[in-house]
């Protein structure tokens, strides 16, 4: 079998290890065994499982290998001590992953996906489109190798880094339940937030899984007309439909929802954009994050003026409505979606 044709040992969930042990004519625990190395031991290679049978080994690596994700760049904010990583992925793709330390426990910010086919107007991400989806093991691979490379734990986990994770649900959903087995690193289901730019039939999928997962929305307009101009998926689905989902997805859990509005200077920050904003979330249980917009150079848009973010944000005080400013983390080290990638593919063409 051609490498490129092995499926990714480290995207099998602990369940279906236990299948694959015992139809390759093997015992149970080693499953338990082989899924310890990979999630809590966090080796890279069939060679280091030591109590792991050569023959067992043998017979894993005719259909399996472990893909990797080597680190091949690093930087690090001299302001907040944020660490931007990029990756190299067995077939060349790059992808960027963030670790930021905040007061409540260390937090990562993975990509779901090399690249992205969604085309918001404002992000780096998806100015090449969508390479290939990433597998759940290659995003446990980038928690993984911050947790090595940082030598600290991890607590939250978001998909705020490249690519849309509800375009690649079944991965993302893999991911989700193995970050948070018990066999692995056994993080909090409500410590791990799914950011999505509305795709609606997903987000009620999602909203069935019974997960006590965040569902974040990227809402960056309170009209359709705005939406569309900034975000090509909404002319597939109205803020009508975007709405009932999220309601949907907070009766069926529980969990209050939270709506990202990246702030564009003179575009989405005026004072008809937040009494637009006001009136679809009034009466909501959730939260909004204001991300003042992390300019590209590809892209012309500019950041708010302060005065406008610290206008913006009262006026939804001043409604009840639950807001923070996004901590600008990482700035001055090209810390946007999808901005390190980009650069280090400039520089090598
Ligand atoms: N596809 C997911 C994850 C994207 S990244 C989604 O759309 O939610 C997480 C957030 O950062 C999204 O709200 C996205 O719209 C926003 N974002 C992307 N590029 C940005 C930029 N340059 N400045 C500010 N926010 C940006």
């Amino acid at each position: 079998m051609n490498t490129s044709d092995k499926k990714d040992l480290r995207s099998i969930e602990y369940s279906e290890m236990e299948q694959l042990v015992l139809s390759l004519s093997e015992k149970r625990f080693r499953a338990a065994q082989i899924y310890d190395w990979l999630h809590k031991k966090l080796v890279p290679g069939l060679d280091d499982m030591t109590n792991v049978p050569a023959s067992l080994k043998d017979k894993l690596s005719e259909g399996y290998m472990i893909y990797s994700a080597g680190i091949v760049r690093m930087q690090e904010s001299s302001v907040d001590g944020t660490r931007k990583y990029l990756f190299k992925l067995h077939d060349g793709n790059l992808i960027e992953s963030v670790f930021m330390r905040y007061e409540h426990g260390n937090s990562v910010c993975i990509s779901t996906q090399a690249g992205c086919r969604m085309g918001c107007r404002f992000c780096a991400s998806t100015i090449d489109g969508l390479a290939r989806n990433l597998t759940s093991g290659e995003m446990l691979a980038q928690i993984y190798g911050i947790m090595k490379d940082t030598g600290e734990r991890i607590s939250n986990v978001v998909t705020m880094g490249s690519g849309e994770p509800l375009d690649n649900y079944d991965e993302v959903l893999s991911f989700i339940r193995m970050l948070t087995d018990e066999h692995g690193l056994n993080i909090s289901q409500r410590n791990v937030t799914v950011s999505t730019c509305g795709l609606v039939p997903e987000m009620r999928r999602l909203a069935d899984e019974n997960l006590s997962i965040t569902l974040a929305l990227s809402l960056h307009a309170g009209n359709d007309d705005k939406r569309r101009e900034l975000m090509p998926i909404a002319n597939k689905y109205t803020l009508d439909e975007i709405m009932d989902a999220c309601r949907y997805y907070f009766d069926r859990t529980g969990r209050r929802m939270t709506f990202e509005y990246s702030l564009v200077g003179g575009v989405n920050d005026t004072g008809s954009d937040v009494k637009e904003l006001v009136k679809l979330l009034s009466g909501m249980n959730c939260h909004v994050n204001l991300i003042p917009v992390n300019p590209v150079k590809e892209r012309k848009y500019v950041q708010s003026e302060r005065s406008a973010v610290k206008a913006f944000k009262n006026k939804l005080e001043k409604n009840n409505i639950n807001v923070t400013i996004r901590r600008e983390m990482g700035r001055d080290i090209d810390g946007a979606c999808g901005q390190l990638r980009r650069r280090v593919l400039d520089e090598n063409t």
